[in-house]
């Protein structure tokens, strides 16, 4: 690993085609989560930057809009090709900044440039339609036009994923785009970025700001020239944005909070479902909003569940990311420890037990044990509140209604999983859970054709599948009359 990005660096902003410093000279500093320590400056827009790059995406929409779909799919097919050679050096990037496994981290280099790729072939496709006209001399189109610049907003737990998505559909789509991308792990999608201007992407197509996110996102959602607004997070901010968004007569799509619900019925091998969902619960130290968080398993199964699970979580390698025997990296950021402490002490304070796990590890850098909680009870914090972390809770169930009510019970709808043989069965889980995505006997989620997004509290939109490009179109009404 000797080329150019294995070094953290300084990460500029992006502007009209110019990376920079912010014009006040302001930074603020990124920290490795697995040590602790500095490892690299961010500039931080203000103001004046932020105006510099809203108009420099007014301009760079005015060009994007004219190039054809087929030369903008070419562009980003490149863009594919050189994240795919630079994948590595990427990967070590995030790894620096974020701490998940180096191999985490380049499987989703490498699955952002299968996402961009998808997206270029789907703004080929993405086409109007003929309306049969109540007369000879009329035709009637309806036409696909991109909606304008974008502002996207994107969290810290997959700094390139969360990404992607909003970027290739918008760029697809025709629309420039203004990333506000994660303060904690801002060089990766600089990187990224980076691949779409050496792809030929014009100036101004794509700006790149990082700051303090809430000055950013009040600028940029109530600018004119945004069209939409696209944010990855919390509910919480979630909400916030969207009414900002809704105040401005502003179409938003929301990725948002998960708490997602795992059943295992008695019919089901345990060992192989604790397999399968101990390998998901602990991915990115827990950190994923699909992450699979209450598992309810039922009487007969669940002491066999729970020994296998616990077998996986404590046979995880936690350490840094950078050692290629790591399996489990550290927690992205500090305030995730705090959290997930006062979540586990809740939690034992009203009954639960802990089968493994539940401390910090150490007090250098952000580690923190797998943690399996039993006996959880939904009076519990943990129970309702996203833990976002390496925890898992089981709870045990005897009816299949008993199942169903405890995983609607939430306000959140992102992911489900469920492992059961009946077909009669599955038919009645795919229809009764309160999911925008449910896997059955697997996990499988993610991917770019898949349709991608939540429901009630965990958001509305989707950024995956054949409807994910139309959120940056709009569709206009055209009739022409050809007899004078
Ligand atoms: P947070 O709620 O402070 O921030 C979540 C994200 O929103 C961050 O990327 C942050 O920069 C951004 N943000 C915050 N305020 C904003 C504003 N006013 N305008 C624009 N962006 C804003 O929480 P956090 O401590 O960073 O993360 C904790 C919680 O966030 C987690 O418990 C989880 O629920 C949620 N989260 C969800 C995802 C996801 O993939 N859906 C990703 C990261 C965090």
């Amino acid at each position: 690993m000797t080329t150019r990005a294995t070094a953290y660096r300084d990460t500029q902003l992006l502007i009209g085609g110019e990376w920079r410093a912010a014009r006040s000279g302001a930074d603020l500093p990124v920290l490795n989560p697995a040590t602790d320590t500095e490892i690299g400056r961010l500039a931080r827009a203000g103001e004046e930057d932020l105006a510099e790059a809203v108009s420099a995406a007014a301009e760079g929409f005015a060009v994007w809009r004219k190039t054809s779909a087929y030369d903008r799919a070419r562009i980003m097919r490149e863009a594919a090709r050189l994240l795919r050679e630079r994948a590595r050096d990427i990967a070590v990037l995030m790894t620096l900044e974020q701490g998940k496994p180096i191999a985490q981290a380049e499987v989703e280099v490498i699955g952002a440039a299968d996402t961009i790729e998808w997206f270029a072939e789907e703004g080929r496709r993405a086409g109007g339609w003929v309306i049969p006209a109540r007369s000879d001399d009329v035709r009637v189109l309806a036409i696909k036009e991109p909606i304008g610049p974008v502002a996207a907003f994107t969290p810290w737990n997959f700094p390139i994923n969360q990404i992607v998505r909003k970027l290739s559909a918008a760029l697809a789509a025709g629309c420039s785009i203004i990333v506000k991308a994660p303060e904690e792990t801002p060089a990766s999608p600089a990187e990224l970025i980076r691949a779409f201007v050496d792809a030929g992407v014009p100036a101004g197509v794509i700006g790149l700001v990082y700051g303090d996110p809430a000055e950013i996102s009040q600028y940029l959602i109530a600018h004119p020239v945004i069209r939409k607004v696209t944010f990855t997070g919390s509910t919480a901010v979630g909400k916030h944005l969207a009414a900002l968004a809704g105040s401005h007569m502003k179409p938003a799509t929301m990725e948002l909070g998960g708490h997602a619900p795992a059943l295992v019925f008695d019919d089901y091998p345990a060992d192989q479902a604790a397999a399968a969902l101990a390998a998901s619960k602990f991915r990115n130290a827990g950190q994923v909003c699909i992450s699979p968080t209450r598992f309810l398993v039922q009487d007969m199964v669940h002491d066999a569940f729970v020994d296998n699970f616990v077998r996986h979580a404590i046979n995880l390698k936690v350490g840094d990311g950078l050692d290629p025997a790591t399996t489990m990296g550290p927690l992205a950021n500090k305030r995730r420890i705090g959290a997930l402490e006062e979540l586990i002490a809740d939690a034992l304070d009203k009954g639960a037990s802990l089968a493994t796990g539940g401390r910090r590890i150490g007090n250098h850098g952000y580690f923190f044990e797998p943690t399996v909680l039993t006996d959880v009870t939904p009076e519990m914090r943990i129970c309702n509140e996203e833990p976002f972390g390496p925890v898992a809770l089981m709870i045990r169930f005897s009816t299949e209604a008993d199942a169903v009510n405890e995983a609607n019970r939430l306000p959140f709808g992102l992911a489900a999983y469920a492992f059961t043989t009946s077909a009669a069965r599955t038919q009645r889980l795919l229809d009764g859970i309160e999911a925008g995505m449910i896997t059955m006997n697997h996990i499988n989620l993610g991917l770019p054709e898949y349709p991608f997004g939540g429901i009630k509290d965990s958001g509305y939109g989707s950024e995956g599948g054949q409807e994910a490009i139309h959120a940056y179109l709009n569709t206009k009404m055209t009739s022409v009359k050809s007899d004078l």
